[in-house]
Parts: C-alpha cells; structure tokens; sequence
C-alpha cells in the first residue's frame, strides 16, 4: 500500500495541474460579457425590431458558450475520477471487524466524548446542538425501555436477551449521565474553553496580559501541580519588552505592549527606542519577578544579567535565552495544558487520541481478525488487545514498572530501584533480597550495598 504513494503523489500534482477551472471561469466570463453587450447594444437602441435581432445574433455564440464551458469542465471530471480510480487501486476497500460493537452498550459516554470534543474545538454551537439532540434521543430510549411490552421481548434464545438487558441498561445508566452533563457541565464547560480560546488569540498575537492574569488567578492550584507557567508567561512578557526595538516597528507586534500590565512604557526616560524596550523590561522584572524570587532566583538572575547585554544580546552568551522563534507557540501549547489540567481533563482531546490510535492499531486488528477466523478461534478477551500496538511516544501514557521479581506493578510506597549494575527492581523485593545492607543482583549477579540503590521517578 506504502509502496503507491510515490506515484499517488505524482497523479495528484497532476490532478493539481489538470483540473483546474481556470478556462471554465473564462469561458463563463466571455459568455457574461457577450450578454452585457447584447443588453448594453438593445438598451441604447430605439428600434424594437433591432433588438430582435441582435438576440437572434446572440443564439449560436451563446450556445457555443455553453458547449465550451461544458468541455471545460468534462476534462476537469475526467482527471478527478482518474485519480479517484488510482486512489481506489491502491487502497481496496478492506471490510472493517464490525461483529463486535463495543462502543454500543455506552451510547451516552460516546456522546459525551463527542460534545466534549467538538466544546474543545472551539465549535459551541455544533456543541450545543449536538448535545440537545443527544439528549433527545436519551430520553426516547428511556421511554422504550419504561415501556413494559418492550421488556417482554423474549424467545429468541437465552443470550440475545441477556444481550439485550445489557444494552438497555447501560444506555439507561449512561442517558441519565448525558443529561447531567447537557445541563450543568456543558454551559460550564463552554465558558471555561471560551475563556481559554480568548486567551489562546491574545497570546498568538503577542499579548500576554490575559494568560498572566489567569495563572496568577490560579496560582495556587498551579504551584501544586509543581507548573511555571506563570513564571514562564512573565518571563517570556520580559523579554519580549526587552526586545521590543525592533518589534515596535510592527504595529501587529506592538499590540502586545500596549496591553501590558507595566503602564510605563519608557516614553519619559527619554532615551532611545531601543533603551526604551530595556528599561521596560526592567520596571517589569523590578515589578513582577519578586513573587517568584524564592523559586526561580537562579532564572531571574540570568534575565537581570542578560539587560547588561542589551546593545548586542545577540551575540551575548544570552542569546538563547532571549530568542522567541516559537516562544509564544510553545506557551500556548504549554498554557492549554495547565489550562485543561485544572479542569481535570487531558491537553489533547480524548477522541482526538482514541480515534487515532485506532486508526493505527486497525491494519493489525484486521489482520488479527482474518487469522483468528481462518483459524476457527475466536478473540475471547474483549476488553483487551490481543496484539500489541506500536504508539507513538506522544501517545503513551502513564509509564508502569512492573517488577521482574515479584511481578507486581510499583507503585509509590513501592518504588522502582535501579541498582548499580543497571538492573531494575520493585523496592520491595530489594529488601527481600537482602542480607543486612548488602545484596546480590538477582539478574547480573553483581553485589551492592541497598544505599546505591537510586529511586526511579517516572
Ligand atoms: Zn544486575
């Protein structure tokens, strides 16, 4: 399959080249201008039998008109459909695993994942929509399943009712969840991804007042979570005044101190525009950074430095530090995370992530199917994969040791130890394993004292 994808590039530059409706639009366009001549020529004519005439004159070029703009746009069809004919050889329609429907027995945490979803896109009124039709259809399976005749189904062998009872159950359960979630959590919801989306358009045009305020709003829960963020967005703020010579010159970029919390913006100091930027950035630091003096002195201090440099920073050793390529970038990404995490959700949308995990995982699921069907045996662990998947490292979460001795998952009253050879063992069994202070490595088997052993934190 991997193997066409030279090719199917090659056809689709062509398809660039060819199917353009660029002689269609021409066409179109002579054929306009045709009409506005012939209106133009019957309207300043007095003569009603000329404007007869001149219609009669118009029939063939128009019709002509009509044949080239047709032949235009066959030529445009005809290398569509050749490609799609090219896309359909390379990938042949490969029937999908559908006998088993996990997603079926939770229609309402799908529907949720969904709302959810399209809420952290910024689509809230798809959202909205979405979820009052949701609920609709939440409340007709209620109805259903209230209804006694429904439950009297029955007769067609004992494991297609059972079937049945689960399924109505768990919508039951989960279509009171979706209601909750339509009312109380949404409305929630969508003010709180507002406010991120606000904040997000501010920081992309250089405006950092809005992010600062948030996080100094939240500093609190921040600081537990052990983020600089704040930290981050101020620093980022002084530096971005101490660099605002050149910026200033862009009226996009000098948005972004306008807003700024530091109200004096060097103007009186009456220096140049460029000492103007370094002594704002300094008001700044002298006004910002003390709050996280005790944290970040080392930081701080090489910020404060750095203004030293600020005829040629650079070609100072403070050049990295001031360069903002993909600053403001990488705090957006950075400030969506925290942002979600007090909310208590993930930075990357769930179904975004399951989706495409799945997508991954399918050719192997396929392939697992086929045999296992093949073979006459049947895949009995339905909670679980029977295969492995290779997921991008962006994708794993939750890294777990699992002790090669004891065989149980650390945790963190039983930490993983790695011993100086190397090796990786549960805390635990460390201590069974040794005598007095010194132990033998179960694996090398090198010997050691257990004060070597370091913890593991992942
Ligand atoms: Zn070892």
């Amino acid at each position: 399959m991997a193997d066409n994808m030279p090719m199917l590039r090659k056809d689709l530059a062509a398809v660039a080249r060819k199917a353009r409706l660029t002689s269609a639009v021409n066409d179109v366009d002579s054929i306009i201008a045709q009409l506005l001549e012939a209106r133009e020529s019957i309207a300043a004519g007095r003569d009603p039998h000329a404007a007869s005439l001149i219609l009669t004159k118009l029939q063939n070029p128009i019709k002509e008109g009509f044949e080239t703009v047709n032949n235009d746009l066959k030529a445009v069809s005809k290398t569509q459909k050749e490609f799609g004919k090219a896309l359909d050889r390379s990938f042949p329609i490969t029937p999908l695993p559908t006998e088993y429907d996990v997603m079926q027995k939770h229609p309402a945490l799908i529907n949720r994942a969904i709302a959810m979803h399209l809420l952290r896109e910024g689509h809230f009124d798809v959202s909205r929509v979405f979820m009052d039709e949701a609920r609709d259809m939440a409340s007709m399976i209620t109805n259903v399943t209230a209804d006694p005749d429904h439950n009297g189904y029955g007769g067609d062998g004992d494991h297609e009712d059972e079937d049945a009872a689960m399924a109505t159950g768990g919508s039951l359960s989960d279509s009171h969840e979706a209601a909750n979630f339509t009312q109380v959590e949404s409305k929630n919801l969508q003010d709180k991804f507002q406010r991120l989306y606000s904040i997000l358009q501010d920081i992309k045009t250089h405006n950092l007042g809005p992010a600062i305020e948030w996080s100094r709003a939240n500093s609190d829960a921040l600081e537990e979570r052990g983020s600089n963020l704040e930290f981050e967005l101020c620093k980022l703020q002084f530096i971005w005044l101490a660099k605002s010579r050149s910026h200033d010159l862009s009226p996009d970029d000098s948005e972004g101190e306008e807003d700024d919390d530091d109200g004096r913006n060097a103007s009186g100091f009456g220096m140049s525009q460029f000492s103007n930027g370094m002594s704002a950035a300094f008001g700044y630091a002298r006004d910002n950074f003390d709050r996280f003096r005790e944290r970040h002195l080392a930081e701080i201090e090489r910020l404060s430095a750095a203004l030293v440099f600020a005829s040629n920073i650079g070609e100072s050793p403070y050049a990295t530090v001031f360069e903002t390529a993909t600053a403001f970038e990488d705090l957006a990404a950075a400030f969506t995370r925290e942002f979600c995490s007090l909310l208590g959700l993930s930075a990357e949308s769930p179904l975004y992530v399951a989706a495409t995990a799945g997508t991954i995982a399918l050719p192997r699921l396929i392939k697992f199917i086929g045999a296992t069907r093949s073979q006459r045996t049947e895949w009995t662990t339905a909670s679980e994969m029977a295969f492995e998947t290779p997921l991008p490292a962006s994708m794993t979460y939750h890294s777990i040791f699992v002790c090669p001795v004891s065989k149980e998952q650390t945790t963190r009253e039983n930490p993983p130890m790695r011993l100086p050879c190397g090796h990786v063992l549960a805390n635990d069994s460390l201590r069974n394993l040794a005598k007095g202070t010194k132990f033998k490595c179960p694996y090398c088997p090198a010997d050691g004292q257990i004060r070597d052993a370091q913890q593991i934190y992942f």
